[in-house]
Formats: structure tokens, C-alpha cells, sequence
């Protein structure tokens, strides 16, 4: 099956109000023509998910441009008294497309579990959000052999109960903890491999739903990795955090995952 490739940047809490608008312009300025009509045509799908006081800047900036916004969390209740947390619809009101929930940083900074994740995704799909739910294991369980045990477990509880229109519509973002941050991506073969066990997991659920997941790889991706990543058939794109704050790298990894792209190389 035919899966748009997707790229998404994660600015985590990095950012102000004119370094953001330096970073987005200089984003839109470094894409090719090729990836911007990709872009614009829906062949290619990229945006950045931004601290959530940016989200209107965000909007303003890209609503013209074929590029996606969204926010790094959402609250797993839709309203009421939750100091601090940011609801679905509101992300909603401000035209995001997509917002991330699980990633390992809200997992152990906020202890976020498992269960918690999944009704966070589970207010995104209410809201027609599309979410990002991130999944990796600690360098732990690689190193004893469980990493795929551990992933295949996140995914299971996230997915838990959906329907498969639900399922179809949902993004997997496979980010091994030990690669977040560290320059050390996982190779191309070993994300790969786990790729394919989280569809095989999907599959378990939907066999067509399963076919239309598009599962990200995330951990230090750079220019110079992502296209023997995006040459794997199972990684659909990449999550990408550091090297999202430097638009032409950025630009960049889109570009590598522009239909078309592989044969360049
Ligand atoms: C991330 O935090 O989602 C991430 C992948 O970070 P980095 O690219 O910096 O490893």
C-alpha cells in the first residue's frame, strides 16, 4: 500500500516568538520546489509540533504553506478543572492537524503510563486530530533483548479498543529512548525490523488498518541518515527533534522524504 511519507519536527520547549518566526521562515525558504508542490499536492505530508504559546504564531505563519502544526501533548480529559493541560479541541481551534502524546520525555518526566497515553489519543481522535503516539524502549530492554516485547506491549495499550477506521487513522512514532538526543540513531536495519513488528502488531487488530498506520522513526535523525531510513519499506517518515531547529537540515530530511527522492540517491 501507498503511504504519503510524513515528516514531523519536535521544537520541545525550545523557541521565542522571533526565533520561531526565523526558523519557519527560513524553513519555508530552504524547501525545494519539488517538495513544496509535494507538499501542496498532499504526495508528501511535513509540520513541526510546537510549544503550545506558539501554536497561533504557528498558525498564522503556515496556514498558506502545505505545512502541518501541532502540539508536543494533549489532556486526556476534554474540559474542566485541569490546571495547566491544553484539551484537544483547543489544539483543534488553532487548525493543528496533529498533535504528539507518549513521548518518552512526558513518559518519565510526567510518569505518564501507558493507559494514560491511550486516553490522550483517545480525546485526539474525538477532536478528528490525528495522533502521534510515541513508542521506544529504554537502552535497558535492548540490551536484555526486549526491546520488541516492550514496544509491541506500548502499542497494545495505546490501540487498545479502537475501531479500525481509528486504527487507520493513527501515526506511530518508534523512537528508541537511548537514540532521543544522543547522535546514536538506531541503524536503518534495526528500525526496520521494529517497524515491521509494530504493523505485525497492528495487523493482529486490522490487516488493512495495519497497511495504512504510518510509523515514524525518531532518535537523532539527521540530513545525512534519512534516506537510507526512508528507503526501508516499513518507515514511513521520521520524528525529528534537534535537527528540526535548523531549517535547512530540516528542510532537508523533508526533501529525502519527497516520493521520488530515493532514486536521487
Ligand atoms: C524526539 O525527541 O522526538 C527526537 C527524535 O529527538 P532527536 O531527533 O533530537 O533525537
Amino acid at each position: 500500500m501507498q503511504r504519503v511519507p510524513l515528516v514531523l519536527g519536535n521544537w520541545k520547549m525550545n523557541g521565542s516568538a522571533q526565533a520561531n518566526e526565523a526558523l519557519l521562515q527560513g524553513l519555508l525558504e530552504s524547501l525545494s520546489p519539488e517538495a513544496d508542490a509535494a507538499l501542496k499536492q498532499g504526495e508528501l505530508q511535513a509540520g513541526v509540533a510546537v510549544p503550545a504559546p506558539y501554536l497561533f504564531q504557528a498558525a498564522t505563519r503556515l496556514r498558506t504553506s502545505g505545512l502541518f502544526w501541532g502540539a508536543q501533548d494533549c489532556s486526556d480529559e476534554a474540559s474542566g478543572a485541569f490546571t495547566g493541560e491544553i484539551s484537544a479541541s483547543m489544539i483543534k481551534d488553532f487548525e493543528c492537524q496533529f498533535a504528539l502524546v507518549g513521548h518518552s520525555e512526558r513518559r518519565e518526566r510526567a510518569a505518564e503510563t501507558n493507559s494514560l497515553v491511550s486516553r490522550k489519543l483517545g480525546q485526539l481522535l474525538s477532536q478528528g486530530l490525528m495522533p502521534v503516539v510515541c513508542v521506544g524502549e529504554p537502552l535497558a530492554e535492548r540490551e536484555q533483548g526486549s526491546a520488541e516485547a516492550f514496544v509491541v506491549e506500548q502499542v497494545r495499550a495505546a490501540t487498545k479498543g479502537l475501531n479500525d477506521q481509528q486504527l487507520a487513522s493513527l501515526v506511530i512514532a518508534y523512537e528508541p529512548i537511548w537514540a532521543i538526543g544522543t547522535g546514536m540513531s538506531a541503524s536503518s536495519d534495526d528500525a526496520q525490523s521494529m517497524h515491521a513488528t509494530i504493523r505485525q502488531e497492528l495487523a493482529q487488530q486490522s490487516q488493512s488498518a495495519a497497511q495504512a498506520v504510518r510509523i515514524l522513526y525518531g532518535g537523532s535523525v539527521k540530513a545525512a541518515t534519512a534516506a537510507s531510513l526512508f528507503a526501508q519499506p516499513d518507515i514511513d517518515g521520521a520524528l525529528v527533534g534537534g535537527a528540526s531547529l535548523d531549517a535547512t537540515e530540516f528542510a532537508s530530511i523533508v526533501q529525502s522524504a519527497c516520493p521520488g527522492a530515493q532514486s536521487l540517491h
